[in-house]
Formats: C-alpha cells, sequence, structure tokens
C-alpha cells in the first residue's frame, strides 16, 4: 500500500514545490528554498536564488523581517504585545525580545523612579 502512495506521488507534477513561507534564506531573504540532504541529522536547504547552502534548524525561530517591522509597528501604534503575539501567532517571548531589542536601538533614556 505504502508502495503505491509513494510511487504515485513521486509520478505527479516532476517539480517539487519551492516556496517555503515559513523558511526564508539568511543570506538573500528569498523563501525560494529546497531540501537539500540531512548530514548529521540536520535538514539542510538550498536557496535557488543565490545558490547558497544553509542548515534549517538553526532557523528554527526565524521570522522574516517585513514581520518584525510589522511587529514592532504595530506596537509603537499601542497595540500589546500579547495582541501582536495573537495577530502572528508568535510566542510572546519572541515579540518580547523584538521590542527589547528595538527599544535598545532607539536609545530610549529612561529616569530611574524610586516611588510612584
Ligand atoms: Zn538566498
Amino acid at each position: 500500500m505504502e508502495l503505491v502512495i509513494l510511487h504515485m506521488s513521486k509520478g505527479r507534477g516532476g517539480r517539487p514545490r519551492a516556496y517555503r513561507e515559513d523558511i526564508s534564506c539568511p543570506a538573500c531573504g528569498s523563501h525560494h528554498v529546497v531540501k537539500c540532504g540531512k548530514p548529521r541529522g540536520k535538514q539542510r536547504m538550498l536557496c535557488r536564488d543565490c545558490s547558497k547552502y544553509f542548515m534549517l534548524n538553526a532557523l528554527y525561530h526565524h521570522h522574516p523581517k517585513a514581520l518584525k517591522e510589522k511587529a514592532l509597528k504595530m506596537y509603537s501604534n499601542g497595540m500589546s504585545m500579547r495582541a501582536i503575539s495573537r495577530t502572528f501567532n508568535i510566542p510572546l517571548g519572541t515579540i518580547f525580545s523584538w521590542i527589547k531589542r528595538y527599544e535598545g536601538n532607539v536609545h530610549e533614556t529612561r529616569t530611574p523612579m524610586v516611588k510612584g
């Protein structure tokens, strides 16, 4: 039974789907990537646009830059981290680290308040 299914899926189309929405090339940011072997048990990917290899495991928590910028924009517009997390289906901790880094870049001066 399994052999029949494998044969059928292999025989159709010919070209594998190369566009991965969840994975982007670290070199050029392209989503036009394909699986290319598994050395040492780690999934290796090949970028079709710049022909560079990269490991999938290292990008497990990688999110596209555009998404990050969108999330930061929403945050600066007054949206809460929790709401952004739910909107993009990204862990709250990830959002938090983005915002922390973003605020670090802005060099926000904070006056230490001892008593309120
Ligand atoms: Zn690339």
